[in-house]
């Protein structure tokens, strides 16, 4: 069931994901060789409860930490725990905020110092991805447009497109419908209609599609054990636009994507 949001659910659920967005800011700057993503994840319990925001992903379905931290060949679902960050490496952090009922839900994948031209690449490709993406998470289209969107950017560059995880409905929940796979499937294509709210989330490989999943039974690597990125953005789709709810203050506007439509 899609639950389509009310203007005063939508504000809320706005709240939550500014939030968001700020931790996230303030996580990217921490992040630097020789941190732990242990250290990342107790900044974002301290940031989310100075904000009056519950972490939403500690404890869902048992998970132990804040924040999903997936460096390298991880791709999603990372265990924040001893790892030591190393210049070269990155390093996706995957965050949701419960505040006042609302759930927000955003990722960003974060160069440690400098990294390859390869990798670079792979970032810049994904985040475009994310945005086509959501270019096409417009009322009236269908989760199809927003799928072909995001694969269209990555096949053109030869990328593995992670599969058996996808986008999500999102705000009075963490995981909500529809879902919104990064690839054409052929699983429900519902249409998008104002009041719902969404996050699209490209997983990108700069090898193989496969991945497998780690002892911990969390961990999401790739099956040939390259590198991995991932960016997401929760959007609520209103009449005439769509509104990209946890914007980062540090981030370029894209403004294709923002722009309302006739
Ligand atoms: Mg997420
Ligand atoms: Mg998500």
């Amino acid at each position: 069931m899609i639950r389509i949001k009310t203007a005063k659910q939508i504000a809320g659920i706005r709240e939550s994901c500014h939030l968001l967005a700020d931790v996230l800011d303030t996580l990217e700057q921490q992040i630097q060789p020789g941190i732990t993503t242990a250290d990342l994840d107790r900044t974002a319990r301290a940031e989310i409860a100075a904000l009056g925001g519950r972490p939403a992903f500690l404890g869902y379905q048992g998970f132990p930490g804040a924040l999903c931290t997936s460096v390298n060949e991880e791709v999603i679902h990372g265990i924040p725990g001893e790892r030591v960050l190393h210049e070269g490496d990155v390093v996706s952090i995957d965050c949701g905020i419960e505040y006042n009922g609302y759930f927000s839900d955003s990722a960003i994948t974060v160069p440690v110092g400098t990294v390859s031209d390869e990798v670079r690449a792979l970032l810049d490709v994904t985040r475009r991805s994310l945005e086509e993406g959501i270019g096409a998470a417009v009322a009236g289209n269908r989760v199809n447009d927003v799928s072909r969107a995001v694969y269209r950017v990555v096949s053109e560059h030869n990328y593995g497109v992670v599969r058996p995880y996808c986008g999500h409905g999102v705000g009075l929940e963490l995981h909500e419908d529809p879902q919104i796979p990064n690839y054409v499937g052929r699983g429900p294509n519902p249409r998008l209609k104002p009041g719902m709210v969404v996050a699209i989330e490209p997983m990108v490989n700069l090898g193989g599609d496969g991945v497998d999943v780690l002892d911990d039974e969390w961990t999401v690597v790739t099956e040939d054990r390259r590198v991995s990125a991932h960016f997401e953005h929760t959007v609520a789709i209103f009449r005439d636009h769509t509104e990209v709810l946890t914007r980062r203050r540090s981030e370029t506007p894209h403004a294709a994507a923002e722009v309302s439509v006739s």
